[in-house]
């Protein structure tokens, strides 16, 4: 019989012996006590391609992706008019120009590697009159500073080469193209799961917060640990924001983009993209003519505000996104601002006459009679307190989450040069 003495004294030894053996055998390694190394929220193609650059970078790494609908690209991404845009209008310098510069050619690698159909079929920025000349002659001017291929056109080259569009000049960007972004969304989830990433849809998240050593998502699932999560929420950016108390300076606004599709037989109206000189002041690109990747042409979209985040029927019913986005006093300072624009475009949403009168400033040749219904989409702008429409893309970051707060129209075009962005400047 061995004395409790002795019997202690070797369980010791033999724990001591453990512990130097572990110590030996994992030394160098990190070890994670949490079940994932990152959880992204959000399947949209933000969330999808931090993924697929997260999997290169790391293949060893253990990823899970969490999204409340039932497949990938149910908001933005699987809404949104599907062009590769160039890179003209933005602020040189800012996030926007540099990496929808640095996307164009990533999104055409991957669509060409991975069979996913696209087009480089150019577009045309046409003005109608003096004053949208002149703006033009300053969008060349910023396109050029971007570093972005484009040639000034007059009306007789444009009635060569669009013959049923009308105006005064125009720029023609050869490099804007189309794409599916669900398609593009489809083929990463089939690839990121080819590599063992995990998915779990229909799952929302409901709280958020982190310890020093890991961050815990708390869906309507169960729980989730992960070292590291990446929230790219779109629409609901700021609400997960705001879980992790990170969202005093933005709120999501959203504005509704109503598109038509047209008739078959204007399948083949335009050989570019149509876009108009856009109004100043103002963030969107106005009401465009595009031919999409399915081989026909839509129409739109508008800028309408929606009371409701994800009501994309209009119901008008919406009664907790409404009070979030009238509760906030950045909505009212920048409604004060856009009033006028804001009930033309009204008008425009719920008259399709008006609408029509659009379109009518540079093409002629289609009716009201030829806008079929098509999909609606909803942007998430997000809005400072002052009322100030965040024109860049917004990144932050805690010690264990980063969060793409604000990430608007070209980042579906940007969306691989953003994810490199994030490695590239040590945010993940
Ligand atoms: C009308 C319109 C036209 C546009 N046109 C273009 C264009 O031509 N070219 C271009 O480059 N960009 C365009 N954009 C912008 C582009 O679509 C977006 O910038 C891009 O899709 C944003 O992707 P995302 O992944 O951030 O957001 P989303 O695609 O909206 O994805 C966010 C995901 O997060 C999930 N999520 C949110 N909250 C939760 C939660 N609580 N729990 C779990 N999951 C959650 C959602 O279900 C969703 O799948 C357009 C946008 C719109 C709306």
């Amino acid at each position: 019989m061995i004395s409790p003495q002795i019997h202690g004294y070797k369980v010791r030894k033999s724990r001591k012996r453990i512990t130097k053996y572990v110590r030996y055998r994992f030394r160098g390694c990190v070890i994670t006590p949490t079940p994932y190394d990152y959880c992204i929220i959000g399947a949209g193609i933000i969330g999808l391609t931090i993924a697929y650059e997260l999997t290169k970078k790391q293949p060893k790494a253990r990823l899970i992706i969490i999204d409340k609908e039932p497949s990938a690209a149910q908001h933005q991404t699987g809404r949104n008019s599907g062009v590769i845009h160039a890179g003209v209008y933005y602020t040189p310098g800012s996030l926007k120009a540099t990496l929808c510069r640095k996307g164009v050619p990533a999104i055409i690698n991957f669509c060409t590697k991975h069979q996913v159909a696209y087009e480089q079929c150019g577009k045309l920025i046409v003005a109608v009159d003096a004053d949208e000349a002149t703006r033009l002659d300053g969008l060349y001017t910023r396109a050029i500073e971007n570093q972005i291929q484009v040639k000034k056109i007059d009306s007789t080259e444009m009635a060569k080469i669009e013959p049923n569009i009308n105006g005064v000049s125009a720029i023609l960007s050869p490099t804007t193209g189309i794409v599916d972004y669900a398609g593009i969304c489809h083929k990463l989830v089939e690839l990121l799961t080819a590599k063992g990433v995990i998915f779990q849809f229909s799952t929302t998240v409901i709280n958020l917060h982190e310890s020093p050593d890991e961050a815990v998502i708390e869906t309507n699932q169960g729980t989730i640990k992960a070292a590291q999560l990446i929230v790219c929420a779109g629409l609901q950016a700021d609400r997960l924001a705001d879980m992790m108390g990170m969202a005093d300076d933005f709120r999501i606004v959203p504005f509704r983009g109503e598109y038509f599709r047209l008739a078959e037989k204007h399948n083949t109206i335009v050989n570019h993209l149509i876009y108009p000189v856009p109004k100043p002041g103002l963030p969107f690109l106005g009401v465009h003519l595009t031919k999409m990747v399915g081989g026909y042409t839509t129409v739109g979209p508008n800028a309408v505000l929606s009371l409701g985040r994800e009501d994309y029927q209009r119901s008008f019913f919406e009664p907790v996104d409404t009070w979030r986005t009238i509760s906030y006093p950045g909505f009212w300072k920048l409604m004060n601002r856009f009033k006028l624009a804001g009930l033309s475009e009204l008008k425009r949403s719920l008259s399709k006459s008006a609408y029509m009168k659009e379109v009518h400033r540079y093409c002629t040749t289609i009716s009201v009679d030829d806008l079929e219904p098509y999909r609606t989409g909803i942007r998430a702008m997000a809005v400072d307190p002052k009322g100030n429409m965040i024109d860049d893309f917004l990144i932050k970051k805690t010690a264990r989450s980063l969060h793409v707060c604000n990430a608007p129209s070209p980042a579906a075009t940007s969306s691989f040069a953003i994810a490199d962005h994030l490695f590239e400047k040590g945010y993940l």
